[in-house]
């Protein structure tokens, strides 16, 4: 989608700011393509919140601009290509908004303002070990005892448990009931007695994922938002915020960045990669395909403008989105060859007689294998193509 003179004139703004106020050294690890500490990302967040840019797509009474969608979309992507590090959408796109449409005044008060200003993390307790793409027949339980509950369970593949703050979580309070009846959304403070996190190192080296233990965790009933037993109403909507996002236009922007950093840097054969016929092909490929994916996402957002309903075919998104990063990230690895072998190899560098590896070949493996997971989180492939095949093509 052409940006208007108004969107473009934005853009230049975004530009702008991510390049003067993004610390230098933060760049430096996002183009290098390692995890971010949680103290520098703190620190980038104070300096979006003092800016009104941590939660731009917020209304305005809870400290956001009330960013229209092609104007988070055109953010989304100027911070990929600045080098700004991708925010945690659990909790901007996900529990903040939640607990705008169906959140009490007072857990309003208590939980946004913390939010908007950067400093409280959440983590989202969905996923367990027997309740995935079925989410529905999740087991941990919520028993109430007089004005609290007293969950027991446990919940798996939970990002960034080890940092969070507040986890939002799916708990069974009707055992009695149909499996999508008998769930109730609760708010659960990572602090809690009870609560045992055991972090995954993952085939990338890096430490996403988490399990959760709970172990007869007391939780405020004040904490449930909506009704008892009507949790998972909430639990599907939250999926409706950040549906545009999923195509995740930036975050692919940002990986053939990186391919053609790659290309102009390495030669092959004794010409530069980029002039190589096997690579001008595959990058020609992807570069359609990301076209055709913005064209796509046009089409949405353009819907989303208008106040039109987006329907289920907004799944499409999702499915060639994530599948494209990771086709990004293949070609970046296969234009490596030996060297995306892990950081500082030491077979590698015996060969090369370099110090130290170039750090973007040496995270390349690491990033290919966390990409992986984008076809699995936010519902598989499978299931979106189930998605787009029953409410779609009604087959
Ligand atoms: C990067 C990443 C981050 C995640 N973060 C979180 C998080 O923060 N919090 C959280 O709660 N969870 C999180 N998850 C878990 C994620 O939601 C689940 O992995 C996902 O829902 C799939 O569930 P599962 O792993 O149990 O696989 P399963 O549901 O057991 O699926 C296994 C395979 O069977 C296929 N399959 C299943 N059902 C069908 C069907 N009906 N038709 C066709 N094929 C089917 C699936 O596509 C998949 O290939 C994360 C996962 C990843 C990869």
């Amino acid at each position: 989608m052409r940006d208007t003179p108004e969107l473009s004139a934005f853009r230049s703004q975004i530009r702008s700011f991510v390049r003067e106020q993004l610390p230098a050294d933060i760049g430096q690890t996002v183009r290098e393509g390692r995890q971010v500490s949680r103290g520098r990302m703190q620190a980038w967040h104070t300096i979006l919140a003092k800016h009104g840019l941590l939660v731009p797509h917020w209304q305005a009474q809870w400290g956001g601009q009330g960013f229209s969608v092609a104007q988070q979309m055109v953010f989304d992507e100027e911070m990929a290509l600045g080098d700004a590090p991708e925010l945690n959408s659990i909790t901007f796109d996900m529990i903040g908004p939640v607990l705008q449409r169906y959140g009490s005044a007072q857990q309003q008060q208590r939980f946004l303002p913390a939010i908007a200003s950067g400093q409280q993390w959440w983590c989202q307790g969905y996923s367990e070990p027997n309740a995935g793409s079925d989410l529905a027949s999740l087991s941990t339980r919520a028993e109430r005892v007089d004005d609290h509950y007293r969950v027991t369970g446990s919940k798996i593949w939970t990002s960034y448990a080890q940092y969070a703050d507040w986890m939002f979580c799916l708990v069974r309070t009707d055992r009695q009931a149909r499996p999508q009846q008998g769930i109730s959304f609760l708010l659960i403070d990572m602090k809690s007695a009870g609560i045992t996190v055991r972090p995954i190192v993952g085939i990338h080296g890096w430490a996403v994922f988490n399990e959760v233990f709970l172990d007869q965790v007391e939780v405020p009933a004040s904490l449930r938002i909506g009704e008892e037993n009507q949790g998972w109403t909430i639990a599907k909507s939250l999926l409706e915020f950040e549906r545009l996002k999923l195509a995740r236009i930036g975050e692919n922007k940002r990986r053939r960045a990186r391919a053609l950093a790659v290309a102009h840097s390495r030669r092959e054969g004794g010409q530069p990669l980029a002039d190589r016929p096997w690579f001008r092909e595959r990058f020609a490929e992807l570069d359609c395909r990301l076209m055709a994916l913005e064209a796509n996402a046009g089409r949405f957002i353009e819907r989303a403008q208008a106040g039109e309903p987006i329907g289920a075919e907004v799944s499409m998104l999702k499915l060639r989105g994530s599948r494209l990063i990771q086709l990004w990230e293949e070609l970046i690895v296969d234009a490596l060859g030996p060297e995306a072998l892990p950081l500082n190899d030491a077979w590698l560098l015996s060969q090369t007689g370099a110090d130290t590896q170039d750090l973007i070949a040496g995270t390349a493996s690491s990033r290919r294998f966390l990409a992986r997971g984008f076809t699995i989180a936010g519902g598989s492939s499978e299931i979106q193509h189930n998605i787009l095949a029953k409410q779609v093509l009604a087959l």
